[in-house]
């Protein structure tokens, strides 16, 4: 799967170093990400991960991509990137501490969910998102379908959406052109699109 993985991304996408690709970062700093520097996950992250691969792996299961999850703290807050051996999700520790302190577990799961998306849209591409979506809205609604699925509270969900709002994708930070794509995603995935227009409400930022 991850041969499938690798060779779907690497045709299209910017090359990083010798023999690594990284598909989306969230924040500055992926150039200075360094690979030796990556650890393995905490344990609470991997019950995060593991809370986000329950939400989607419905939509994929038999065939969902594989990505293994490392700590590095020199790596912008959250990345994907593809190696010719794997496809992994490296997170920095600090930005990741402090999202959890502040807007909860819904957050971390939303940030999980749009790199795993990334992945998930090149082996599931979704009938029902939009034709003319990038790479980055299609991710985003990923984020918003697991969102759907974690049974968050009210409250918990808006902070998951503030959260996203405010660490956008490098490639993409316009939330007029994000918010519709949550919430597709939020709405396809059994959630409550008024629920998703009140938690989105502390979210107007650009
Ligand atoms: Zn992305």
């Amino acid at each position: 799967m991850c041969r499938l993985l690798c060779s779907l991304f690497c045709a299209s996408l910017l090359p990083f170093g010798a023999n690594a690709e990284v598909i989306c970062a969230l924040g500055s700093g992926a150039s200075s990400y360094d690979a030796k520097g990556d650890q393995r996950p905490t344990r609470d992250t991997m019950q995060l991960a593991a809370r986000m691969n329950a939400a989607l792996s419905p939509t994929c299961s038999p065939r969902c991509p594989q990505i293994a999850i490392y700590r590095n703290t020199t790596a912008p807050n959250a990345m994907l990137v593809v190696t010719p051996d794997q496809a992994k999700f490296v997170y920095a520790p600090q930005f990741f501490t402090a999202v959890y302190d502040k807007y909860g577990d819904g957050a971390i799961i939303a940030f999980i969910a749009h790199e795993y998306g990334h992945a998930l849209n090149e082996v599931h591409p979704a009938s029902w998102m939009k034709s003319d979506w990038t790479a980055e809205l299609r991710a985003d609604a990923w984020a918003g379908c697991a969102l759907a699925k974690s049974d968050l509270s009210l409250n918990d969900l808006s902070e998951a959406l503030t959260a996203v709002s405010k660490y956008p994708p490098s490639a993409l930070s316009n939330w007029s052109l994000r918010a519709p794509a949550l919430r597709l995603g939020y709405i396809h995935c059994g959630g409550d699109g008024s629920q998703f227009d009140s938690g989105a409400g502390g979210s107007k930022r650009n």
